[in-house]
Order: C-alpha cells, then sequence, then structure tokens
C-alpha cells in the first residue's frame, strides 16, 4: 500500500483525506514515480473548492512532483527504472508516496538540481517560461506590472525578470513581501495594502504605465490592471486567487486604449512532449547558472497538506512550498 492525499466531496482543506491505496501499476505510455518532493500550488485548491472540477471523486489532488522512476509501463522509450525525474502536468494525485502517469509529461532531471527544488519549480517555472518567453517574448527594457511578487510563481518571475533587464513592478501585501521581491530582482514594489496601485504606477512610470500586467489575483484586481497599462498592451491574467475574472464586457478593453487580454495556463504551452522539454531545457539552463534559484520557504508533511493549502489560501506563504511524503 502506499499513502496518499485524496477527496470525496468538494470544499475547504477538511475534505482532505490522507489514505492507503494499492500502487497503481503504469498502463502503456505511463511511468511510476516515487516522489521525494511535492510541489504546493494555488491550482490544487481550486480542485479542492471545486472551481475547476476534478474529472470523478474520489480524486486525487496535485500535479507537481519530484523523485525516481520506480515502474515503467510498456513502449516507454526516453524513461527507466531509477531515473530522477520531475513534473507539473497530467493526471491528479501528486499528492502521493507514488504517482503514474503518462511518461510524455515527465522530464529527465540534471544532476545539479535537487529534488526539492525542482518540486518547487516545475510547475511555478515553467509557468514564468511560457509568460515571459512565449506569451509575450519579452526583450528587455519592458515596464511589467507582476501581482502576488513575493509567492512562489512571483519570486521566480522577479528573478527571470531581472535576468532579461525588464522592470518588473511587483504587488505585494507586507513590507517584508516587498523585501523579498526586491531581493529577488524586482525593479519596484508596490503595497496594494497601503498605496493606490494605480497612481504609484503612474508615478514609478513617469506617467507612461506599463508595457504588459501579468494578473493572477484575478476578480479583485481585473480593473486595476487594465489602468495600469498603456494604450494597445497586453493583459495577461493568468490565475484567480481572489476569484475567477467572470462576465467581462469586451466593451472594456475599448474603453481602457485598445486593449489586448489573454487567459493562458501552461497545459496550453506544454501540450507536447517536445514543447514541455524545450521549455524544460530553458528553466533548467536558468537554475544551473544560477539566474535563478528557488526558495523552499515552507516544508509540510505530505499528511499536513490540508494546512499547507490554508497556509497559501490566507497569504501567509512567501516563494515556494512543498510537501515531504
Ligand atoms: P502564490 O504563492 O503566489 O500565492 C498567492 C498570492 O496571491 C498570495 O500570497 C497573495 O500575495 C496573493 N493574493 C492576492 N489576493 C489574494 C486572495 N484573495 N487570496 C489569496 N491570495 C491572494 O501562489 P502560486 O505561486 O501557487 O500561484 C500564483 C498564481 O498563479 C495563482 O493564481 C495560480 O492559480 C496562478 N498560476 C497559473 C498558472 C497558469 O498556467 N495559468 C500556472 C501556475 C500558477 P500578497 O499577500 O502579496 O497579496
Amino acid at each position: 500500500m502506499a499513502k496518499r492525499i485524496q477527496f470525496s466531496r468538494t470544499g475547504g482543506p477538511e475534505v482532505l483525506e490522507f489514505v492507503d491505496v494499492p500502487p497503481a501499476a503504469p498502463g502503456p505510455g505511463e511511468v511510476r514515480v516515487k516522489n521525494a518532493a511535492v510541489g504546493l500550488n494555488f491550482i490544487d485548491i481550486y480542485f479542492r473548492t471545486g472551481l475547476y472540477p476534478a474529472p470523478s471523486l474520489p480524486s486525487g489532488l496535485g500535479t507537481e512532483g519530484a523523485g525516481v522512476v520506480d515502474a515503467v509501463g510498456e513502449g516507454v522509450t526516453h524513461l527507466a527504472v531509477g531515473d530522477r525525474v520531475a513534473y507539473a502536468q497530467g493526471p491528479l494525485g501528486a499528492y502521493a508516496e507514488l504517482h503514474t502517469l503518462p511518461a510524455g509529461k515527465v522530464v529527465k532531471l540534471p544532476e545539479a538540481i535537487d529534488f526539492e527544488t525542482a518540486a518547487g519549480c516545475m510547475l511555478k517555472g515553467l509557468t514564468v517560461q511560457y509568460l515571459m518567453r512565449q506569451t509575450y517574448e519579452l526583450k528587455g527594457g519592458e515596464t511589467i506590472l507582476w501581482h502576488a511578487a513575493a509567492g512562489g510563481v512571483g519570486s521566480i518571475a522577479c528573478q527571470w525578470a531581472r535576468a532579461l533587464g525588464v522592470k518588473l513592478i511587483g504587488t505585494v501585501s507586507s513590507p517584508e513581501k516587498a523585501a523579498l521581491a526586491e531581493k529577488n530582482g524586482a525593479w519596484a514594489t508596490i503595497d496594494y495594502t497601503k498605496e493606490d496601485v494605480v497612481e504609484r504606477v503612474r508615478e514609478l512610470t513617469n506617467g507612461e504605465m506599463c508595457d504588459l500586467v501579468y494578473d493572477s489575483v484575478g476578480k479583485d484586481t481585473w480593473e486595476t490592471s487594465l489602468d495600469c497599462l498603456k494604450p494597445r498592451s497586453l493583459m495577461v491574467s493568468f490565475g484567480n486567487a481572489s476569484g475567477a475574472v467572470e462576465g467581462v464586457n469586451l466593451g472594456i478593453l475599448n474603453q481602457k486604449g485598445s486593449l489586448f487580454v489573454t487567459r493562458p495556463s501552461l497545459n496550453g504551452y506544454a501540450d507536447t512532449p517536445q514543447r514541455l522539454q524545450a521549455m524544460a531545457d530553458e528553466l533548467f539552463a536558468m537554475l544551473e547558472s544560477g539566474k535563478i534559484s528557488i526558495d523552499i520557504a515552507q516544508r509540510f508533511p505530505l499528511a499536513e497538506a490540508g494546512k499547507a493549502q490554508e497556509a497559501l489560501a490566507s497569504r501567509q506563504t512567501t516563494g515556494s512550498t512543498i510537501l515531504i511524503p
């Protein structure tokens, strides 16, 4: 038997159950990974609460982890038992000692990258890769607004922006988070609990406003974010930490300056094994060069996944959080 977290109904952290299940043998094209570390992400909370529906219940939870391949299904050629690997996509169920998933969603981990680092950055770092290098290819010199700059995705974004020569203005909710984002390379920070974000962006940019806004907060910040953009520039709405953006009248894009908007996801970019590998290669190169490092600021035993999710949902975490099976 192997331990895993599952949920049989949607709701608060109390719906998470820590159970023993028989290990699933990998089917054709699949591998089973013995997790050394599991990544905690906001999307896990969306599935637990039902904002994103799980395909069936009871369901496992989590999509990010790192460890060693312990069984390989028929037809898998690029992975073998004993390989060090990491993953950030595929079926729910990463919150577990053993996780079985399609081999095409799993990449080999370079020796220099440890399991905790990998579990702390596969989903978040690949997200920053596609947002900064594909959704819009930042060239350096742009000024961008990034919400939740001291969070998991945000901490990597600050460092990646610095490496690209991009001026990242990060929003945060405390002086401690501001200091952290600036240490990671944010060009400036705005504490939205004390300052007016639009006015502060206007001051910082001498009235020019931003070339792009990256908004993962969603409902609460949608309009503020649009107000921080230059005419004809791009709003990247990529998350729902405060709730989903709904009922948008497209006319608002006209009123706010002929803006563009996109709502991307990692699965839409890493949609083939080749694209996933190319994105992972770039993330791993950024880690190996020291241009970015992963701050594992919180570690919880797997059994305490609910407590970990509560901390993430209530803004108590910074950087990455991992669960240890
Ligand atoms: P974070 O570590 O960034 O945690 C969320 C942060 O959002 C909080 O720490 C808090 O920072 C801020 N926040 C603002 N409003 C709220 C609110 N109402 N409730 C909770 N938090 C709030 O989480 P992750 O790094 O895991 O994810 C960041 C975001 O990116 C999430 O929205 C996630 O869904 C999204 N995402 C999207 C992906 C995609 O491909 N589309 C992939 C990966 C992540 P502060 O206290 O400073 O305000």
